[in-house]
Parts: structure tokens; C-alpha cells; sequence
């Protein structure tokens, strides 16, 4: 039975008019695949829209259950029953939204378009159903005599708040226009996306003079060849603005008018009008944001966002980013005059600019440092960095990882491992993939196939997956990555653990605040340039030979060189960040105005660009709007947390392990986070490690 408003919305959904239904869809199947992973190679592309919408379909009929029951509502058949809906639309979604990221086509691209809505819709009726929001808000204000344990509590305030927060205690007018701004979102989401990857994508600097390659290392212009090749230009270089290929160019080349060429293709993605142009999204994204807050009684989308949060509030994280912005910005200037005067020697007179700013740097290290970054990284091949990584883990947390072959998985290049604790107790599965690809968007991301929770009793094993965007193999040499990539390989493996050990009961109690979120990832990041570790992984990849003594003396020396650099960048577009979630106003913005006031308000260097501009900031599209400055937030808690490590003389101090294994990541959300911490710590987070770190005190 369904109640006539969800069934005018399921009939409203359009038939599948171009590709016959295919007779049997895999989502409808049990998965007879090892450990019940998705069946890679039977879904095909038609097989996501009907599975999604069957999805909804269920999901509404398991809502209309709960919101229409005649018995009294209790924690049990309301908050529970909720939590377990929609089991089929997570496993169709799950696989859908992975691939939409990581290895997407014009197909799936089209079905994200016709879906993004539908789900806009879908989480809408079950939001804004009066019946069932009556019978949470019931159970809500009973909570004080229910005796609920501290994860049924949390995930009753959840739901309960994620009701109002969807706008459950609104005027029915008032929801109208609530259901039309999520509409209207979730279609500019989509359009952003599309458009963000086409300009990248479409973005190539072919070089056809060997004289334009001076300066590049070989494994650049390896890849590069490979890369014009593959693109039906033999014998030229293409240079693109994937990570693996833009930022050694910018380090190493020296002709500067194609180092210019190059960053400002980064830099005006999606901003030179036509099919790829972003800034009316932006701005409409924005105004909707403000529309949506103040209809909620929020003054501002951040503060709407930040009660959620560790930071609770503007003024929490203004208050973090400006104790670590001035003396930043003080580092950066430094760093500048250094440059400068590199720079003085090339080319007299000449003032640095942006292009310049990674080129000079590695000048700057090379002669002040005696460190050359290309000198490291063939101790950094792709496969030992992942078993340092596995390795920091295994003497840590006591698990062991063994790669399962023959596993399904969703493109060739992909690898997965099965982690199992010491006593050989199944945990999980981890599926790693590591290079870039046309279909796959920038950035590095962990994400999930299947989440932990008890089901029926039953604990669900995870899937967790890491997909990243480093430098390729090229020729007969393995992936050799840059420091930056080993750190980050350490930072989304510690997102996966994060998942892997999560050990709740709920799947509404999985997931933490964002400002929370990095601390398991970066905190492990942490481990990876530690002389310890890496004597356990970092080895030639031709000899074996382990990094040598000296060579990670200077690697250690030459560390805090260029963090004025790196934070100003990225702290840059956390307050740009800021400043477009606290606008109060639902006024049209000129994007690029309103971006160039905010970063002149803070005083930004002009040599030093955002990390991300407007019209390209895909973190704040999506789920960090008013949350980017969650890396430097969570930063101060890897920092302090690492310490307690070091505070013992022991980077793998097993009870200090196992207290933050027990009492921050397996503990997902099921409690106040800034508890949890407490609770492992001893005490709340200090600022001190961090600056200390960064060479910023
Ligand atoms: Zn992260």
C-alpha cells in the first residue's frame, strides 16, 4: 500500500525510453561473488536507473510502513525500522555513486543527471511526511524515560534533528519551497560536476620542441610522450591538469612562458564562459544556500552547517584559522623574499609570480637544503609505499592485509586486499586505485561499498575502497610517486582504516563531523616520513637499497621548508570558503568580484593563488560548504594526537594504539566526537604541535 503523494512521484518517474530493460538486473540478485562484493562485470550502464529507482520504490513502501503503523511509536519501530530502510537503494547507490567518481561515462553521467533529482525528491517525501516526523518527534521527547544506550541515543538525536534540519517542522508553504531549493540543488550539483570535468579533461599543453622540456625529470617526459601517444600525437609530450602531470611541470620546467601557460589553465577552469563555465552556478548555489538556511532560522548556511560540527559556530572556526593565518601569511612573505632573490639570478628585475612560486621553490630547497625531491622518489614506488602503509598499520593495530586475486573489481588496474585481525578474524576488504584516468575525477577520495553495522544480529564486514590520482607508470618503471603522493596514499589508507574498524551497531551512527573526519587520515600521514618507517618501506626500486641515513636527514631538514607556502594556499580558500557561507544575503554575486574582496580582505599574497578557485571548488559543491577549514581543524588534532605516540618514545606504542583504535576510530559517531577525543587523549586538543610541526612558531 502507498499512500497516493508517493505514488504520484514513483509514476512521475520516466521509463527507460532508449535501452530495453535488461531481463535480469544483478542489483536484484544475491551477489555470489567472494566475501558478497558488487558483481563488477555483470552491471552494465542500463542496469543503474531501474535499480535506483527500484530503490526509492522500496524504500518509500518500508516509509509509508513506519509512518502509517497503528501501534505506539517507539524508539524500536520508528528509529530503528528508519535506520534499516532503503537497504537496497544503498546497495545500488553505493555501487553507483563509487564509479560515478572513479570511473565515469556519458552514460552515467546522463543517469546522474535524471537520478540526482529523483533522490532530492525521494529524501524529501520521507523527510517531510508529517505522519512519520510525528511519530520521531514522539519518541524524541519520550527520550528521557527510554534508558537508551549512548549509540541509540545518539542515533535517536540524529534522526530526530535530521527531520528538522530537512525542514519536518516547517509550514506546509514553507516546505514547498524547501522541496524546490533541494530540487534545484541537487541539478546544479550534477551540472557543476559535469563541467568541472570536461574542463579538465579538455585541458592540453602539447609541447613538440625537446628544447621546451628542459629542466623535467625523465619520468615526466616518460609520461608525458606516453600520454601524447595514447592521444594520436606521436612523438610530441602532452602535459595535462591531472596532479601527476601539473605540478612537476610547474616544479621542474624552465621555460616560464609554458609554466604560465600551464597554471593558468588550472587557474581559469570553468571560467571562460561557454558549455563549461561555472560561476552562475555558483553564485545561484550560494543564494540558495542563504534561502535555505534562513528558512531553517539560520542567519547563515555556515551556521546552519557548523551546529553539526566540533567548530559549533563562524566564530569557532574564524577564531582556529586566525591563529594559524598570521603567522602563515608572516612564513609565506619570508618564503617570497627567498624566491625573489632565486629568482634575481635567472632573470634580473623580473618580479615572481604565480608560476614562478614552485619553480624557485624547489631552487630555493635544492641549494639551501642540498634536497632534490626527484632524488627520493625512486624509494617511493607505488607498491612499497602501500606495503609501508600496510605495514604502520599491521605494527599498530596488530591486522594483517593479503591481496585477494580474481576478485571482481570495476577496471583492470584496480587491486583489492582482504584485512584480517591477528587471530585471522575476517575485518574487511580494501579495493586500492591509484592512477588517473578519463573517467575519473581529480583529487583523492576513500569511500565505501559496504559500511559495518549489525545486521539481524550479524556484524556486516566492510568495503572500503582508496582512489587517487598519482603518477602513472611509465615504460618499464613502476609508479614512482613525490612525497606529497606517499602522504597522501598514508592520508585516504587512513580513512579506510577509519571505515574498516568502525564498530557500531547502527549505519546512521557510522559517519562524524567533518571537522572530525581527518583526523584518522591524517594522522597517519604522520607516520609516513618518520626515518622509522621509512627504513620499513621506503627502498630503491632498482637495488632494494633502503633510503640512505643522510638522504632522509635532509629530507627531515628540508621538511618545514615551503609550509608558509602550503598553508597559506590552503587556508586561502577555507576563508574563501567562509566568507561564501556567511553571506546573509540571496543577492546574484559577481564570483569573481566577491572572490577577489574576500581574499583582499585577508590579505592574501597576489603570488600565491587559492588551493581552489570558485568556479573549480568541488569540495564546496558538495559536502564541505562551510567545511573546508576541517583539514587544518582536524590538523591541530593529528598533530596533538600523534604526540601521545611520541610522548611514550614509541611511534607504535601498543596501548596508546589500541586506546585510539578503541576510542576514536572504531567508534565512528556514536558519540560527542570532541568526547571521544577527550577520552583518548586525556584532555582536549592544543594548537602547540601543530605550529611546532610547520615550522610556524
Ligand atoms: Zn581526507
Amino acid at each position: 500500500m502507498r499512500t497516493a503523494a508517493l505514488l504520484a512521484v514513483l509514476m512521475t518517474l520516466p521509463a527507460l525510453a532508449a535501452e530495453p530493460a535488461p531481463v535480469a538486473n544483478p542489483f536484484s540478485a544475491d551477489w555470489k561473488t567472494p566475501f558478497g562484493v558488487p558483481p563488477f562485470a555483470e552491471i552494465k550502464e542500463a542496469h543503474f536507473l531501474p535499480a535506483l529507482k527500484e530503490g526509492m520504490a522500496q524504500q518509500a513502501a518500508e516509509i509509508l510502513l513506519i509512518a502509517e503503523a497503528k501501534a505506539v511509536p517507539t524508539f524500536e519501530n520508528t528509529i530503528v525500522a528508519l535506520e534499516r530502510s532503503g537497504q537496497f537503494l544503498d546497495r545500488a547507490g553505493s555501487v553507483f555513486f563509487n564509479l560515478m567518481g572513479a570511473e565515469t561515462t556519458p552514460k552515467l553521467q546522463a543517469v546522474n543527471r535524471e537520478v540526482m533529482p529523483l533522490m532530492a525528491a525521494h529524501r524529501d517525501d520521507i523527510h517531510l511526511n508529517a505522519k512519520l516526523f510525528q511519530r520521531v518527534r514522539t519518541v524524541w521527547e519520550a527520550r528521557a524515560g527510554l534508558k537508551l544506550a549512548p549509540d541509540q541515543a545518539r542515533l535517536l538525536e540524529r534522526t530526530y534533528k535530521g527531520f528538522v534540519r530537512a525542514g519536518a517542522a516547517l509550514t506546509p508553504d514553507q516546505q514547498v519551497r524547501m522541496r524546490a531549493i533541494n530540487a534545484e540543488q541537487s541539478k546544479h550539483g550534477v551540472d557543476f560536476g559535469d563541467r568541472l570535468l570536461k574542463a579538465t579533461k579538455a585541458f592540453q599543453l602539447v609541447v613538440d620542441q625537446p628544447a621546451d622540456l628542459a629542466g623535467l625529470p625523465e619520468g615526466l617526459r616518460m609520461a608525458a610522450a606516453a600520454a601524447a601517444k595514447k592521444a594520436g600525437q606521436e612523438g610530441k609530450w602532452l602535459f595535462t591538469l591531472d596532479g601527476p602531470s601539473i605540478w612537476p611541470f610547474l616544479e621542474y620546467a624552465q621555460n616560464r612562458e609554458l609554466r604560465k601557460r600551464l597554471l593558468t589553465g588550472y587557474l581559469e577552469r570553468c571560467n571562460q564562459g561557454g558549455d563549461t563555465d561555472t560561476n552562475a552556478i555558483v553564485s545561484r548555489v550560494a543564494a540558495l544556500r542563504v534561502e535555505k538556511a534562513q528558512l531553517l532560522g539560520y542567519k547563515t548556511w555556515a551556521d546552519y552547517v557548523l551546529e553539526e560540527n566540533m567548530a559549533k559556530d563562524p566564530q569557532g572556526v574564524y577564531g582556529l584559522l586566525d591563529q594559524i593565518w598570521k603567522p602563515a601569511l608572516e612564513v609565506a612573505k619570508k618564503e617570497r623574499a627567498e624566491l625573489q632573490a632565486m629568482m634575481a639570478k635567472d632573470l634580473p628585475g623580473q618580479k615572481l609570480e604565480p608560476w614562478d612560486w614552485r619553480y624557485y621553490a624547489e631552487k630555493v630547497k635544492q641549494a639551501k637544503y642540498d634536497f632534490d625531491e626527484e632524488a627520493v622518489k625512486p624509494y617511493f614506488a607505488i607498491d612499497a609505499v602501500r606495503q609501508g602503509a600496510f605495514a604502520v598499520a599491521s605494527k599498530l593495530y596488530g591486522i594483517t592485509f593479503t591481496e585477494v586475486q580474481g576478485i571482481p573489481v570495476y577496471q583492470k588496474d584496480v587491486r583489492c586486499f582482504e584485512v584480517q585481525e591477528l587471530d585471522g578474524r575476517h575485518l574487511g576488504l580494501i579495493y586500492v586505485d591509484y592512477h588517473p584516468r578519463p573517467g575519473k575525477r581529480g583529487g583523492a577520495w576513500m569511500s565505501s561499498y559496504r559500511s559495518p553495522w549489525l545486521k539481524d544480529g550479524k556484524q556486516v564486514d566492510p568495503v572500503v575502497v582508496n582512489v587517487c590520482n598519482f603518477t602513472a607508470p611509465a615504460g618499464d618503471r613502476p609508479a614512482l610517486l613525490t612525497s606529497d603522493e606517499v602522504r597522501t596514499l598514508f592520508h585516504e589508507f587512513g580513512h579506510g582504516l577509519h571505515g574498516l574498524f568502525y564498530k557500531g551497531r547502527y549505519r546512521g551512527t557510522a559517519g562524524t563531523p567533518r571537522d572530525f573526519v581527518e583526523l584518522p587520515s591524517q594522522v597517519m600521514e604522520n607516520w609516513a616520513m618518520e626515518p622509522e618507517v621509512l627504513k620499513l618501506y621506503a627502498k630503491h626500486y632498482k637495488t632494494g637499497e633502503v633510503i640512505p641515513d643522510a638522504l632522509m636527514a635532509k629530507m627531515k631538514k628540508a621538511a618545514t621548508f615551503g609550509q608558509g607556502f602550503a598553508t597559506v594556499e590552503y587556508m586561502a580558500a577555507s576563508l574563501l570558503d567562509m566568507d561564501w557561507h556567511t553571506l546573509t544575503t540571496t543577492k546574484p554575486q559577481d564570483t569573481a568580484a566577491f572572490e577577489k574582496a574576500s581574499l583582499a580582505k585577508w590579505g592574501l599574497i597576489a603570488e600565491i593563488p587559492p588551493r581552489y578557485r570558485s568556479p573549480y571548488f568541488n569540495h564546496i559543491m558538495g559536502g564541505y560548504a562551510a567545511g573546508y577549514y576541517s583539514y587544518i581543524w582536524s590538523a591541530v588534532l593529528d598533530s596533538d594526537a600523534f604526540q601521545a605516540f611520541k610522548e611514550k618514545g614509541n611511534l607504535f606504542d601498543a596501548a596508546t594504539a589500541a586506546k585510539f583504535r578503541a576510542e576514536v576510530l572504531a567508534k565512528g559517531g556514536t558519540e560527542d566526537p570532541a568526547l571521544l577525543y577527550q577520552r583518548f587523549r586525556g584532555r582536549d586538543p592544543k594548537v602547540g604541535p601543530l605550529l611546532e610541526k610547520r615550522g610556524l612558531k
